[in-house]
């Protein structure tokens, strides 16, 4: 490895060259106890080796010395005639360094140095917006995306923008300043007409001014928009219908999402439990028969089936599906994050495990 590295260099170089060459090929092989010993020595010999101090620097942080790496690269920034480029890299070091103190101030700070974002700065902004949502900075995390998403134009973050502003608008409602929070909703979903849980912020945002008709048009209207998740606002829907004594209202949207996707699980269910409020048992039958036929996994359906076979008597039945069933090791169904199986019994679009966004099986 030495002599591949020395392949870059002149031939005769001095003896702190060397040492860089040696400690950045042990460097490369993993040593870094090694290399901080010969980047110790190299800049005793020559001090103006500031690549040397930068990666000494850098080793600190590896091994969560922060301290120390903030000392040598704070350091490097106030040399005078730096090049440019090394001027650059100093002060992404020391942004990597503040990022792992979470000193939000030395951050900003920093960034005002690294106003123009670069190609290569892409890892930097994931580290930074990373901080952010962790510490739940959604402003600032939104500000960061924004600034990738105008250098790489990835039309798949604009999702993730659209979440931000739903958390931001969240945050708002929290403190009870309720126009900016709908005004953030309403940003989200201009930024993605398909950000659930925009419209359901929306809702309960009419709600809470006693705007009943307006939070069920945008319920309706999120419902003709995404169908496949109509069952994040059943029970919102239900609860305003039902208080109303108005059961056609809600039978009329099961059958107006079933139209779409006629297996789809929740609505169905969501069917079965009206029709068993209404008594009519058989047709309560007939549809988890129906959904059983199509998806005999679900656990739903063999539920349903279960206790209203059960509540009508038959017995034979009952017993005949309940052995079928526990034949098919009955789990318990919730919210999954496809990234690490992370389950959740609400419905999420950051996942609080491996934070990844949209990840979960709505
Ligand atoms: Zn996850």
């Amino acid at each position: 490895m030495i002599k591949f590295l020395e392949s870059f260099f002149p031939k005769n170089e001095s003896l702190d060259q060397q040492y860089f060459i040696e400690a950045l090929s042990l460097i490369i092989d993993g040593d870094l106890s090694g290399a901080e010993a010969k980047l110790i020595r190299t800049v005793s010999l020559n001090s103006k080796r500031i690549e040397a101090y930068l990666r000494l620097g850098d080793i600190f942080r590896d091994r969560k010395q922060t301290a120390k790496a903030i000392k040598i690269h704070r350091e490097l920034t106030l040399r005078h005639n730096l090049d440019p480029q090394i001027r650059g890299r100093v002060y992404r070091s020391l942004f990597l360094d503040y990022l792992q103190e979470k000193n939000f101030n030395q951050i900003e700070l920093i960034l005002q140095h690294l106003k123009k974002i670069r190609k290569d700065d892409l890892g930097i902004y994931e580290k930074l917006i990373r901080f952010y949502e962790e510490e739940k900075l959604w402003e600032k995390a939104f500000e960061a995306l924004s600034k990738v998403l105008s250098l790489s134009s990835n039309e798949k973050l604009k999702p993730v923008l659209a979440l931000y502003s739903v958390e931001m608008g969240k945050q708002y409602l929290g403190k009870r300043e309720d126009a900016k929070a709908i005004k953030l909703f309403k940003e989200a979903i201009e930024l993605d007409s398909l950000c659930s849980p925009a419209y359901i912020m929306l809702g309960d945002c009419s709600l809470l001014e006693n705007k009943d008709e307006d939070a069920l048009e945008i319920w309706q209207a999120f419902i003709q928009l995404k169908p496949e998740q109509a069952h994040l606002v059943y029970d919102r829907l239900e609860k305003m219908f039902y208080e109303k004594g108005s059961y056609s209202d809600m039978e009329y949207l099961y059958r107006s999402v079933l139209d779409k996707f006629p297996f789809q699980e929740q609505t169905l269910m969501r069917w079965v439990d009206l029709l068993l409020k209404k008594g009519d048992t058989d047709k309560a039958i007939e549809k988890c028969q129906l959904l059983l036929d199509h998806s005999p996994d679900s656990v739903f359906a063999r539920s349903y089936l279960i206790k209203i076979l059960l509540e009508q008597g038959r017995t034979k039945e009952t017993l005949k599906l309940l052995r079928d069933s526990v034949d098919r090791f009955i789990k318990k169904r919730n919210f999954e994050c496809r990234s690490c199986h992370y389950h959740s019994a609400e419905p999420l679009w950051h996942c609080p495990q491996c934070l990844s966004w949209n990840s979960f099986n709505l």
